[in-house]
């Protein structure tokens, strides 16, 4: 959100105006009074737009600030509900510009973008004028010195009068890029005040969550409101899980067997469509390689919690971790979430396949006759596996 982007910035030396965040309206009043003078309400979520959506108002004294707070709280901008708002000091504008450090995927390098028509949004301008729009790809090693800022600041037209601010500035959060581990960092608008003064108005920062294990400071700036709460506790163990809305709860080894079984299983499930509603998958879940009773036990626990669940199907193609181990893992995960006080009530369906696939079909089918009738099903192929599945999520 803008006001942690602006925390990384204010770090990093990058120009930025006082304020604060709050989530009353009185809050906001008192937050005003401290800034004193005019100041800008503006909402916090996770968007852009949110000026044209109503969601950034000026106000001339703390009871209007508090006034434009209320309005702002609550609001709905583009799916994202209001549930803060900075209080910052107003500033009047001369310029607005933009810049912005990305990761340019397709060419393989970083990039820095700039332009002296900031404000608006970006990728209009990028379609509209894309002369306006300097692009400089920046070396990863040698990043943004004051040579390389040069460049970019004088590629994009800044005016003398504001170029050696705009250079320090692009140095600066060329800091923020690396030092914070960002993927991005962009500044919209970046303005010229009235007496010549350049500062970030704006601020969206992405932060690489690879690099998370070397910023535990980062932690704070994670929404966990906004986070899905399945997602959360899959998180929490270390589980790639992703949920989606569907029926079908899916658990597979290997992040690439698990994309197609969740095609294969949409697929199947145009069959079963009841009202023009398919059945479709209900998460993605790659539980690795090693397939351990408790990695299988933690997944099926998350995957059994999701109230959309209507059946299980779980596709592992037994590599180096072989079929039994698997079907042994799976047994544990039965017994581990008994133990738990979970009692799994939702068909499974397993397709077991590839290394030791019979010894692991064999220690299955002897654990499902034992389990209440229709619980654990086994059937051979992938595409029989989901058409199953499918089945049993539309007839519950
Ligand atoms: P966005 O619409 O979500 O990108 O939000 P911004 O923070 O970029 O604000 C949108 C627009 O509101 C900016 O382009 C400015 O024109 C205006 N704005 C934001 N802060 C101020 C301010 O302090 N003073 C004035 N006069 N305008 C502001
Ligand atoms: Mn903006």
């Amino acid at each position: 959100m803008e006001y942690q982007a602006k925390e990384l910035f204010a770090k990093h030396e990058v120009p930025v105006l006082p304020g604060s965040v709050v989530e009353t309206a009185d809050a906001a009043r008192a937050a005003a009074a401290e800034i004193g003078g005019q100041v800008v309400v503006k909402a916090q979520v996770k968007t852009g737009g949110r000026g044209k959506a109503g969601g950034v108002k000026l106000a001339e004294n703390p009871d209007e600030a508090a006034e434009k707070a209320g309005a702002i709280l609550g609001m709905d901008i583009k799916g994202h509900t209001v549930h803060r708002v900075l209080v910052t000091q107003a500033s009047d504008i001369d310029q607005e510009y933009y810049v912005s450090y990305l990761l340019d995927r397709a060419n393989r390098t970083y990039l820095a973008m700039a332009s002296v028509e900031g404000g608006m949004e970006i990728e209009q301008l990028a379609v509209e004028r894309p002369e306006a729009l300097a692009r400089i790809p920046v070396d990863a090693i040698a990043g943004v010195d004051a040579a390389k800022a040069a460049e970019i600041a004088d590629a994009a037209g800044f005016p003398a009068d504001v170029r050696d601010q705009v250079v320090d500035i692009l140095q600066k959060l060329w800091t923020v890029f690396t030092s914070e581990d960002a993927t991005l960092v962009e500044v919209n608008p970046l303005v010229k005040t009235p007496d010549g003064k350049v500062v970030a108005l704006d601020g969206k920062v992405s932060l690489d969550d690879n690099a998370e294990f070397r910023h535990e400071e980062h932690a704070q700036f994670e929404d966990k409101a906004a986070a899905d709460p399945l997602e959360a506790r899959a998180k929490e163990k270390d589980l790639n899980y992703v949920k989606l809305s569907g029926e079908v709860g899916i658990i597979g080894n290997g992040a690439g067997l698990v994309m197609s079984t969740l095609d294969v299983v949409a697929y199947a499930g145009e069959e079963f469509a009841v009202d023009g509603h398919s059945v479709k998958p209900a998460n993605f879940l790659d539980i690795g390689g090693g397939a351990s009773a408790e990695v299988m036990a933690n997944g099926l626990e998350i995957i059994l919690s999701d109230a959309e669940v209507k059946s299980v199907f779980v596709n592992v193609f037994g590599g180096i971790t072989a079929c039994d181990a698997v079907a042994n893992g799976i047994v544990h995960a039965f017994e581990l979430l008994e133990s738990r006080g979970d009692q799994v009530t939702k068909p499974l369906v397993v397709r077991l396949d590839g290394n030791n696939a019979e010894e692991g079909r064999r220690i299955l089918s002897e654990f499902a006759a034992k389990a209440p009738e229709g619980l654990i099903e086994q059937v051979d192929t992938m595409d029989g596996a989901a058409r199953r599945a499918a089945e049993l999520a539309a007839a519950k």
